[in-house]
């Protein structure tokens, strides 16, 4: 028997994963992807978790590594003025810019006889049966009156004092890495209420922290990298499960888990692995649409449901004025909860 083929709607990282999954077991996929590569997105361009052994076990790693990916070792966290001294991350993470990661998974896939319909978007409501959706985060305007936006710039002339450097404010967080190249990613998360003027401040601004703050005492000469600079708005961090979905989904498209955890990227890899089986048995007429279907959603529930209901807490500790200072205190002293919070989150 022929295998059927598979579409997947969105040449993100988990939609170009698995289509790249499917091709190494002889399964024809067509992937479309609205935008181009290479392009940039907002993203803190750090992966750190399960992912990297999914991308290891793919034979992606390596393609990855190549492509200039920065390994990193060492975190230190910022809170205003306050620091907590770098700590090593329990297990390494690798930084590499979406520009360059996108663009070398796209290669990839294409190299292994996959049919790549970028600039092409998907208009069709329909994700029946063949079709995964792969779609990334559900745009919603507003979270329990809060709006959440993302930005994102390299930078070049920034000395950091750890590999990942995280600056917390009453505002959000911002994420500074080294990326391929010599460059440092300077990516945050924010939030401004429903009432609050958009137009009134200069969001890129934001970037570069307080006056005051050691963040932006840290970007004091930073010189960004204008043609990098990207911002997305209507971001959801309500955790959802893969079995509530209509579609067959993977990555954002199931749930975002806040950024703070450095794990959506891992998310993706990771989900776009599970769901290979499944649809390579209903690609060979081995299993009904509906229980492929199934198994990918109950996979993804199984592996990822502790995980986001722990960065769901974490990113409501972190981003509780009140509990900032204590948060910095903690991860300086507390050995224990800093791992404990690392591990359960990935
Ligand atoms: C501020 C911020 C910081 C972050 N930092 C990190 C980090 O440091 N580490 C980490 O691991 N994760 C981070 N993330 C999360 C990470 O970026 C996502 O989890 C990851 O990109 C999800 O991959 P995806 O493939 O599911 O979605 P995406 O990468 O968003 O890909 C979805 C693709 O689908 C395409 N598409 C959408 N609709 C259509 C359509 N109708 N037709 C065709 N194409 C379509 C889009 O163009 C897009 O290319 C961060 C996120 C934010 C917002």
């Amino acid at each position: 028997m022929t295998a059927k083929p598979i579409t997947i709607v969105g040449g993100g990282l988990a939609g170009l994963t698995l289509g790249i999954g499917l091709r190494l077991q002889g399964v024809p996929v067509t992937v479309w992807e609205a935008g181009h590569y290479p392009r940039h997105r907002v993203c803190g361009e750090f992966i750190s978790g399960r992912g990297q052994e999914t991308l290891a076990r793919l034979g992606l790693r390596g393609l990855l590594e190549r492509a200039g990916a920065v390994s990193a070792a060492t975190t230190a966290f910022f809170f205003g003025t306050q620091s907590a001294p770098p700590r090593p991350l329990p297990s390494r993470a690798l930084c590499l810019s979406r520009f360059t990661m996108d663009h070398v998974l796209a290669v990839e896939f294409k190299k292994l006889g996959g049919d790549l319909r970028d600039g092409q978007r998907w208009r069709d409501e329909d994700f029946g049966e063949g079709t995964v959706r792969a779609t990334g985060r559900r745009a919603e305007a507003m979270e329990n009156g809060t709006r959440w936006f993302g930005l994102k710039v390299h930078a070049r002339k920034v000395a950091l004092m750890a590999d990942l450097e995280m600056h917390v404010s009453p505002r959000g967080y911002v994420g500074l890495c080294r990326v391929e190249g010599g460059a440092v990613n300077v990516c945050g998360l924010f939030r401004r209420r429903a009432d609050e003027d958009a137009a009134a401040t200069n969001r890129r601004e934001w970037l570069r922290g307080e006056p005051g703050s050691l963040l932006h005492r840290r970007l004091a000469a930073a010189e960004f990298e204008e043609d990098s600079f990207c911002a997305v708005a209507g971001i959801s961090l309500r955790p959802q499960r893969a079995v509530a979905r209509a579609e067959c989904c993977i990555g954002d498209a199931i749930t975002m888990i806040p950024p703070v955890t450095g794990n959506g990227m891992s998310m993706a890899f990771e989900s776009a692995e599970l769901a290979v089986s499944p649809l390579v048995a209903w690609s060979r007429g081995e299993m009904a649409w509906r229980e492929a279907r199934q198994q990918v959603a109950n996979r993804c529930d199984a592996t990822f449901g502790r995980r986001l209901a722990w960065a769901k807490w974490l990113q409501g500790m972190i981003l509780t004025p009140s509990l900032q200072n204590v948060l910095v205190r903690f991860i300086a002293h507390s050995g224990w909860f800093w791992r404990t919070a690392f591990e359960r989150t990935r």
